[in-house]
C-alpha cells in the first residue's frame, strides 16, 4: 500500500526565531526533507509595510528560522537563496526591505533572488489540461534543485484560501503573471504545478491572516504546519478552518491532475496541536468571497454593476479579476486613509456585460473595467458604446504580454486621467491590476493617488529604479 504523505502541525505562539528553527528542524527530520544542492527559499512577499501591511506577509523570523534549520541540516550544499516577486507592480526588493528581510538575509550570508530583475525562461507545459503549452518562470526556479516553500496562512477573497498552491503565483514576474489572472486563475495556479514541486513546505501559521489578501485581518493561530506534499498540506490547513478543500478549486484541480491527495483519510496528520483542536480555535474565522456589488452596497460614494461574463465555467462572477482587483484597491485605500469612502467623490464601477441603464446619480462618474466589459445607453444625453475586447486563452500569446512596468501604468494612467473630459472612463486589462485601479479611482473619485503618498513614493521609486538598473545588468550578463 502506498505510503500516506506526512503534514505536521506545530504549536508556536510567538515569532521567535530560535524556536521557529527548532520546529522546523524536527520537522525537516520526521518527514526526511534534507535540503540539498540548489536550495531556494520561496516566502509569501505579496506585499509588505509595517505600518499598512503588517500581516500580508511571510514573517523575518520565520524565514529566519528556516534558514537557520536549513543550514544546520541541508548536505552537499551548493547555494542557499530566498527568492520571490512582490505583487502589484512593487519592485521586490522594496516589499524585502519593508518585510525586514535584508537584515535576515545577510546574517546568514545567503542569496536574494529578486523574480524581478532575473532572467525568465520559457518551460512547456505537456497535458490536455493546461491552460497553454508555455509558461515562462525565473531561471532559479527552474535550475533549483530543493524548493522550500514558504507561505503566508491567509484566507483570499477570490480563491478563499492562499497556501502552498497559490503561493507559486509569486514565481513569475507581472508580465506572465497577470496572464490568465482572471476566471481562469485556479486553472492556472493549477498550471504553475508543473514547473516544480516544493520538497519542503512551512507555513507560518502563527498570525494567519482573515478576508483580504493585501490586507488582512490578524488572527492568532499559534501554529506552523509542514509536510512535503503541497495538495497535502494545503487540504490540512483547508480543514484547519472548516473548510471543505474541495471549495479551494485550485487544490481540487491539483488533486485532480495526480499533485496530491485532497482526502484527509489519505493524509497522516502528526504534531503537537491537534487539527480538532484548531478547528474549536478556528470557529470564527472570517472569509470574504463576496461579489463586488453586495460588497460595497453599504458603501457612500461606491456602487458596483457586474453583469455577466465571457467564460461558460464562470458566467456570472469573475473570480480572479477586476471585480476582486477593485475589492482590494479600496481596501489599499482604507489602510491609508481610512475615511476615504465617505469622502471621495462617486463613482459607479461597470464590469462584465451590462444591460439596461445605470441609474447615474447626479455627479456619479463611471468606470468601465475589464476587457470584457460592454454596455450601450445614454450618459449626460450621449450615446455611449463600450464593446468588449475581451480574448480568449487561445488567442493571448503569452511570448507577447506586455509589460505591467509601476512607472508606464503610473504616467498613462494619469495622463488618460488628465485629458479624459467626460463623465466616464474605459479601464483595459484582463484583469485590471490593484495598480491600474489604485490610479483609476483617484483620479474619478478625486481622492489622493496612493503612488505620490510620501509614506511610499520615495522608498517604492529607489527600490523602481534599483530593480531596473538590476535587470539591465542582469539580462547583459545573460
Ligand atoms: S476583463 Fe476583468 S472581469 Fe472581464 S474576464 Fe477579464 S479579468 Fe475578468
Amino acid at each position: 500500500m502506498k505510503e500516506k504523505h506526512k503534514v505536521l502541525i506545530m504549536r508556536c505562539a510567538s515569532y521567535n526565531a530560535k524556536k521557529i528553527a527548532g520546529i522546523i528542524k524536527q520537522g525537516m527530520e520526521e518527514l526526511n526533507a534534507i535540503p540539498s544542492g540548489n536550495i531556494l527559499l520561496k516566502p509569501n512577499v505579496v506585499i509588505a509595510h509595517k505600518k499598512f501591511f503588517p500581516h500580508a506577509f511571510t514573517r523575518a523570523e520565520f524565514v529566519d528560522g528556516v534558514i537557520a534549520a536549513t543550514k544546520d541540516m541541508a548536505k552537499e550544499v551548493k547555494e542557499i537563496s530566498v527568492g520571490e516577486r512582490s505583487g502589484i507592480t512593487i519592485p521586490t526588493r522594496y516589499s524585502f526591505k519593508q518585510a525586514g528581510y535584508l537584515e535576515v538575509i545577510k546574517k546568514h550570508g545567503i542569496k536574494t533572488y529578486y523574480f524581478d530583475e532575473t532572467k525568465h525562461v520559457p518551460f512547456k507545459l505537456e497535458k490536455d489540461v493546461n491552460l497553454r503549452k508555455n509558461m515562462f518562470f525565473p531561471k532559479p526556479i527552474v535550475d533549483c534543485d530543493f524548493l522550500i516553500n514558504l507561505p503566508k496562512f491567509k484566507a483570499h477573497p477570490w480563491t478563499r484560501l492562499t497556501l502552498s498552491l497559490k503561493n507559486f503565483i509569486g514565481i513569475q514576474d507581472d508580465k506572465h503573471r497577470l496572464v490568465d489572472h482572471n476566471s481562469f486563475l485556479e486553472h492556472k495556479i493549477a498550471d504553475l504545478q508543473e514547473v516544480i514541486q516544493p520538497k519542503f513546505i512551512a507555513i507560518d501559521a502563527i498570525t494567519a491572516g482573515q478576508k483580504m489578501m493585501l490586507t488582512p485581518t490578524p488572527f492568532d493561530m499559534g501554529a506552523i504546519v509542514m509536510g512535503t506534499n503541497s495538495c497535502a498540506v494545503d487540504t490540512v490547513c483547508a480543514h484547519m478552518v472548516n473548510v471543505d478543500p474541495k471549495d479551494v478549486v485550485h487544490l481540487k484541480f491539483s488533486s485532480e491532475r495526480g499533485f496530491g491527495p485532497i482526502e484527509l483519510d489519505k493524509i497522516a496528520v502528526s504534531g503537537d496541536f491537534p487539527l480538532e483542536e484548531i478547528q474549536k480555535k478556528t470557529k470564527n474565522f472570517q472569509f470574504c468571497m463576496e461579489h463586488i456589488d453586495s460588497y460595497f452596497d453599504k458603501s457612500p460614494n461606491l456602487r458596483c454593476t457586474v453583469g455577466t461574463f465571457p467564460e461558460k465555467h464562470s458566467p456570472d462572477y469573475c473570480w480572479g479579476g477586476c471585480p476582486g482587483s477593485l475589492q482590494e484597491t479600496m481596501h489599499i485605500f482604507r489602510a491609508f486613509y481610512p475615511e476615504i469612502e465617505k469622502e471621495m467623490g462617486k463613482v459607479r464601477y461597470v464590469v462584465g456585460k451590462v444591460e439596461g441603464p445605470l441609474n447615474l446619480e447626479p455627479g456619479e462618474k463611471v468606470i468601465f473595467a475589464g476587457d470584457c466589459t460592454s454596455w450601450e445607453g445614454e450618459i449626460d444625453g450621449e450615446r455611449v458604446t463600450i464593446e468588449s475586447v475581451y480574448k480568449t486563452t487561445s488567442e493571448v500569446d503569452e511570448k507577447k504580454a506586455k509589460s505591467n512596468d509601476l512607472i508606464k501604468k503610473i504616467i498613462f494612467a494619469t495622463a488618460h486621467g488628465f485629458f479624459n473630459r467626460k463623465r466616464y472612463i474605459r479601464l483595459k486589462g484582463c484583469p485590471t491590476s490593484v495598480a491600474q485601479n489604485v490610479n483609476y479611482i483617484s483620479f474619478m473619485a478625486k481622492i489622493p493617488n496612493i503612488n505620490f503618498d510620501p509614506r511610499l513614493v520615495f522608498g517604492v521609486n529607489m527600490g523602481y529604479c534599483q530593480m531596473r538598473f538590476k535587470r539591465f545588468f542582469n539580462h547583459l550578463l545573460d
